[in-house]
């Protein structure tokens, strides 16, 4: 069996709450020397209880090798490549959270007066500054959570420009090479979708999209590069296009991995975007946070901006509410800022600009090494990522979860499976600019050597994978009833069933 996946020697680690039996405990306590105090008469009644149902009761070394095994269970970035497409996995050198672990980041306090804040607010203005002149736009704000609420803050902004025009008009156009995210952010900002088909390239087709462009639209959302990995090199007009006829453009910038230091977006005629800073910057992401997303506009937009606005009086940094157009606050307080600056100055423009030719080589390194095994759907050149298709393992009834199943056997994360929804069966693999050429050739080898197994005996893979702690899941009962908390009588009558 390859792969560097091994199994543990406790295959199945219980619950804490199946390891306890009465009596056990983590602690020893001398005799206590001091009056006894009735916790109850101190306290009061209801802030006290005598005991704690189904609270487990282990020793301490249970405890620490339950979680120190748990531990050993879980992929991560640190481990091995990590190769999902469009999420941008890169590894975050140790010397960015190094640096935005300093005491007065990590400890400043949301409520802290401006007085003794001007240390994080300095980082965050030196953050929005850099974030500008790489994207090639006005202003930035750091409030968004993530780049779905990036996009929210953003289409939130055109409407109300739009509005102070008179008309918020009504639907958004979005390409069908878009995220997922940017249809649900359209719907909840109250626009329609119209959808734009791609023409056979991969991009968006300039007549269609003239076609549909009339004045009902507020809006273009576009994913540049889009999610096939591919660039949309008539950017340029596509947004006068859209200018022309008063709709605004907005770029999800999720995949600016791919752009940073050789184009930028204001240069070609983008009103508003949003950044991935735990994607492109290196702040960390995993197990749904902490995100931290940045908006960036040109300054027509600028009065837009969520408040409050980063200011400075007399030298001294101050928070400006006085904002009469701004659409509010989106956020209650600000995330994630430190990682994204040190990484961005520890790497200096020309670094930057390295990194973007890194992941873009290491993606093409990818492609050309996987075509003679997989179908490769659109010829187009690949950015930052390549999207493959199942087509050939489907005939042999193989298809892309099962080949990301198998995949989990030799060492590997998953791919993105099954999306971007405009190529049938997707694998969607992007490997960052932080893998070196042997981590590429391994994963390489893994993709190939599946590719073998899928044509000499395909229910082989079909049952993959072999080599973890459990095997294929029922994904639709787990994900339509989640079994989220530990009760008794639900692992008793599932010990029943
Ligand atoms: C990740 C991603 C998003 C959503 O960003 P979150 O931070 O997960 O909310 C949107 N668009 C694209 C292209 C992405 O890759």
């Amino acid at each position: 069996m390859p792969g560097k996946v091994r199994s543990h020697i406790n295959q199945n680690e219980p619950l804490l709450f199946e390891r306890s039996s009465p009596g056990k405990k983590g602690y020893q306590l001398p005799e206590l020397d001091v009056p006894a105090v009735d916790a109850a008469a101190a306290l009061g009644a209801a802030n006290t209880r005598e005991e704690i149902e189904d609270f487990p009761e282990v020793s301490e070394v249970e405890v620490i090798r339950h979680f120190s095994r748990l531990s050993t269970w879980n992929y991560g970035i640190d481990l091995g490549l990590f190769p999902l497409g469009s999420c941008t996995m890169k590894y975050n050198p140790r010397v960015n959270e190094l640096v935005a672990r300093t005491e007065g980041l990590a400890w400043a306090h949301p409520y802290q007066p401006a007085e003794v804040a001007q240390g994080a607010m300095e980082v965050m203005a030196q953050l929005e500054s850099a974030l500008a002149e790489i994207t090639g736009m006005d202003a930035v704000t750091l409030e968004p959570a993530a780049g779905a609420h990036g996009e929210l803050t953003g289409v939130l902004m055109i409407r109300a420009l739009l509005e102070s025009r008179g008309n918020p008009r009504k639907k958004v156009i979005i390409p069908d090479s878009a995220h997922g995210t940017n249809p649900a952010t359209a719907a909840i900002a109250g626009y329609g979708v119209a959808n734009l088909k791609s023409n056979d390239k991969g991009v968006i087709d300039l007549e269609a999209l003239s076609r549909i462009a009339n004045e009902d639209i507020a809006a273009l959302m576009v994913t540049n590069p889009n999610t096939l990995g591919v660039f949309e090199e008539e950017i340029a007009k596509v947004t006068g296009l859209m200018h022309s006829r008063g709709a605004l453009v907005y770029m999800d910038g999720a995949n600016m991995n791919a752009l940073v230091g050789i184009t930028r977006p204001g240069d070609f005629g983008i009103d508003v975007m949003h950044l991935n800073l735990h994607k492109t910057f290196s702040t960390p992401h995993g197990g749904g946070g902490p995100g931290a997303g940045a908006v960036a506009v040109k300054s027509h937009m600028e009065p837009f901006l969520p408040a409050p606005r980063l200011t400075r009086v007399n030298g001294m940094w101050n928070w400006n509410w006085d904002r009469p157009r701004s659409i509010g606050k989106v956020r209650a307080f600000y995330g994630n800022f430190g990682v994204a600056l040190a990484y961005i100055m520890a790497h200096g423009a020309p670094g930057l600009r390295q990194a973007t030719l890194d992941a873009l080589l290491n993606a093409n390194y990818i492609r050309k090494g996987l075509e003679p095994y997989y179908d490769l759907p659109y010829q187009s050149p690949s950015m930052h990522e390549c999207v493959f298709s199942d087509e050939r393992q489907a005939k042999l009834g193989v298809r892309t979860m099962d080949i990301a199943k198998r995949l989990i056997d030799y060492g590997f994360h998953p791919y993105t499976v099954a999306f971007p929804l405009i190529v049938h069966g997707a694998l969607m693999i992007e490997p960052t600019e932080t893998e070196g050429k042997q981590e590429l050739d391994l994963f390489i080898e893994a993709m190939a050597s599946i590719a073998k197994e899928v044509e000499t005996d395909p229910q082989f893979v079909l049952k993959a994978p072999y080599d973890t702690r459990t095997s294929r899941v029922d994904e639709v009962t787990a994900a339509r009833k989640p079994i989220l908390r530990w009760k008794r009588e639900a692992a008793v009558s599932q010990a029943a069933d």
